[in-house]
């Protein structure tokens, strides 16, 4: 842990193959939400979401990486990340947070992201949209340059400025996004807080899964007796946004989003890359 990290930096044609990944990505996390209601199973939701990806012609990252046995992780409410798809059935007012992964070509993405099932309360809308934001935030720091802790900077920006009197969110610690290309989990780790370390500089062919986790209350987390369910350690709800993002010459792309980083990098000013796949089918053709 004390060597550098080895970064694996890609070529534009390597990163147009991780488009197509991210696109298979981006296409069974809109089925899962779109899926999604009261009364549901986990299990269900995984079943949508694997229909997808093989449909696609794609594998499941995440089906059999260090044993885990299924396609999507589902982590509902005050579980923040890993949860396994099963039995539990969604209720109304719920948080469920979708982390997708997909293998195209050899070629991964990795994309989550946290909804609502039905009616919520404002405060778990609030917790949702402050942890997208916070990605959202920290994908357009990576545009501006400089080294990887301008994710953790801007993480903790996004928090501190949502914070009121009667609201704190905790950033989640335990766990940190990281390097992705011809395996999902790659060098460097990728903070979501503050660090005296600056991290590796960015550069052009680096890819990244930027991926904050907020929980409605303290930072800390444990796992549970299966093994894989990351869990507030005090009960609080939590949100897990996440987007796998390319550093080109001339900008960067976020190759999990349908629009490529458009919408969601609007309010920051930046202009994502748009980069063409030839003819690859997607829900949105
Ligand atoms: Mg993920
Ligand atoms: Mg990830």
């Amino acid at each position: 842990m004390f060597g550098r990290p080895h970064i694996q930096y890609k070529t534009r044609e390597q990163v147009l193959l991780m488009r197509r990944a991210g696109l298979v990505v981006a296409d069974s996390l809109a089925a899962v939400q779109q899926a999604a209601q009261p009364g549901m199973t986990t299990g269900e939701l995984d079943e949508v979401a694997s229909d997808v990806i093989i449909g696609a012609g794609a594998d499941a990252s995440f089906l059999g990486y260090e044993g885990f046995p299924a396609s999507i992780c589902t982590s509902v409410n005050d579980a923040v990340i890993h949860a396994i798809p099963g039995g539990t059935r969604l209720h109304a007012g719920d948080i469920v947070s979708i982390d997708c992964g997909a293998i195209v070509d050899g070629w991964h993405g990795d994309g989550a992201m946290s909804f609502l099932v039905g009616e919520g309360s404002a405060a778990d809308e609030c917790l949702v949209a402050t942890t997208e934001q916070a990605m959202w935030a920290a994908i357009a720091a990576l545009a501006g340059g400089g080294h990887l802790n301008v994710v953790g900077e801007a993480v903790e920006q996004v928090v501190a400025a949502a914070g009121t009197q009667e609201r704190h969110y905790g950033i989640v610690e335990d766990y940190v996004g990281h390097g992705i290309g011809t395996e999902m989990h790659q060098d460097p780790d990728v903070l979501n807080y503050r660090s005296r370390e600056r991290g590796p500089r960015l550069r052009s062919g680096m890819c990244l899964a930027i991926e904050p986790m907020l929980t409605a209350g303290r930072s800390d987390v444990c796992v549970c007796e299966d093994d894989w369910t990351v869990m507030t350690a005090d009960g609080s709800r939590a949100a897990h946004w996440e987007h796998t993002v390319a550093i080109l010459d001339d900008g960067i792309s976020v190759l999990t989003a349908h629009d490529g980083g458009v919408s969601g990098l609007a309010p920051y000013g930046v202009t994502p890359v748009q980069l063409v796949t030839g003819a690859v089918p997607t829900l949105q053709d």
